[in-house]
């Protein structure tokens, strides 16, 4: 009854590594995941951490 649950594992461990980006091409502010983080406004991965 109160074991701990898988149910809600990933969703709050992928809000937990969100992290914010800027986008150096169009300066897009957008929270990125992951190693490879691209723009999504324009696809760019010339991004960095805000
Ligand atoms: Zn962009």
């Amino acid at each position: 009854m109160c074991s701990v649950g898988d149910a809600f594992g990933v969703d709050v461990a992928d809000e937990l590594n969100a992290k914010e980006y800027i986008c150096k091409d169009c300066e897009n502010k957008f929270k990125g995941i992951g190693k490879t983080v691209i723009c999504p406004a324009c696809r760019s991965s010339n991004v960095e951490l805000a």
